[in-house]
């Protein structure tokens, strides 16, 4: 059966727009159109599903998009698995999520925190989860979302990790999620039928979280908000001077879970941060923050901690893995 996407890619003009804004596809001479189907496929797994090619063709040639496809069509035809080996422990982590905690959450509103944020900002994920339940009596969800098994193409377990957590929220009397995590945001708020709102709404919903002060801040901007940019839309109001986005370095290095593939292209992202060391950097993803760190950009902060009021500066990249599953029994 024709994909959809083999139509989509006779639409290619061959500009090269996509190539000169992604180092894997530079690395490997490619663009998306029919001739480079077969290459494309063969390498579904050394892209990052940043999206960044997606948001520079002028044919609208979803790049990322297809990549996705192909994960999904390439573990359809393994029956189920992902197509490629050494995520078995992520897969038997994430598919029907280890570390889940629904225990504080009850009818309303609820914290929905994903799994990363409480693995390297536990201090603030257990604070924040005190203050909102003390202050508005607001519960607090440790789940996934799901979108790395997606990423990896097992589409149903992926649908069924959707479907387990519409039901608990259903079950509780949740009615309105707020997002921790733009990957989850993202990832939940078109497949989910309740209110999906993002931290920082929030926080300026009820009025407070403090103004941050520095200056020549640059921030770095995770991939799923790239396109409809509305968390840094709303981070802006919390900083007194506007912060300059970091403008070439296309993702952290995690997404897609391409960094097994393309360790080298990954550790580069970082690099690329690293040498442009002029200011305070901050992100607001949890995921980025971690990676980022790993891969010595230079001290990195995650924006939500800062506006909390919270002391807790960078990621805890020794414990991320101990702190995840702890939050089961937070
Ligand atoms: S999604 Fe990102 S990594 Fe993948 S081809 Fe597009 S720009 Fe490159
Ligand atoms: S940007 Fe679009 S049209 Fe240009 S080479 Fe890439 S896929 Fe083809």
């Amino acid at each position: 059966m024709k994909m959809n996407y083999e139509n989509d890619i006779k639409e290619c003009i061959q500009c090269g727009s996509c190539t000169a804004h992604c180092d894997f596809l530079q690395k490997y001479g490619l663009y998306y159109s029919p001739e480079n189907l077969a290459q494309l496929k063969k390498l579904a797994f050394h892209c990052f599903l940043c999206g960044e090619c997606t948001r520079h063709c002028p044919k609208g040639i979803d790049g990322k998009k297809i990549m996705q496809e192909i994960r999904i069509e390439q573990a359809d035809q393994n029956k189920g698995q992902p197509a490629v080996r050494g995520f078995e422990g992520m897969l038997a982590e994430k598919a029907d999520y280890l570390y889940k905690n629904y225990r504080h959450a009850g009818k309303g509103s609820a914290l929905f925190m994903g799994c990363n944020f409480p693995a390297y900002f536990p201090h603030t994920a257990r604070k924040i989860s005190a203050l909102y339940k003390e202050v508005y009596d607001i519960g607090t969800i440790y789940e996934c979302c799901g979108k790395p098994v997606m990423e990896l193409g097992v589409k149903k377990a992926a649908d069924h990790s959707v479907e387990s957590i519409r039901k608990r929220l259903q079950e509780r009397g949740v009615t309105e999620l707020i997002m921790v995590c733009p990957n989850c945001y993202s990832y939940l708020k078109d497949r989910l039928d309740i209110r999906i709102v993002t931290i920082y709404e929030k926080i300026k919903e009820l009025g407070a979280g403090k103004m941050l002060e520095a200056k020549g801040v640059r921030i770095f901007q995770p991939c799923p908000d790239r396109t409809g940019g509305e968390w840094l839309t709303q981070l802006q109001g919390f900083f007194r001077h506007q912060p300059k986005l970091i403008e070439d370095v296309q993702c952290c290095g995690l997404g897609g879970c391409a960094k097994a593939a393309e360790p080298d292209i990954a550790a580069g992202f970082a690099k690329k941060i690293q040498k442009q060391n002029e200011g305070p950097l901050y992100t607001y993803c949890a995921s980025c923050a971690g990676n980022l760190s790993k891969n010595n950009c230079g001290h990195i902060r995650h924006v939500l901690p800062e506006i909390l009021g919270f002391q807790e500066e960078e990621a805890d990249i020794w414990n991320n893995g101990k702190n995840r599953k702890e939050s089961k029994n937070w």
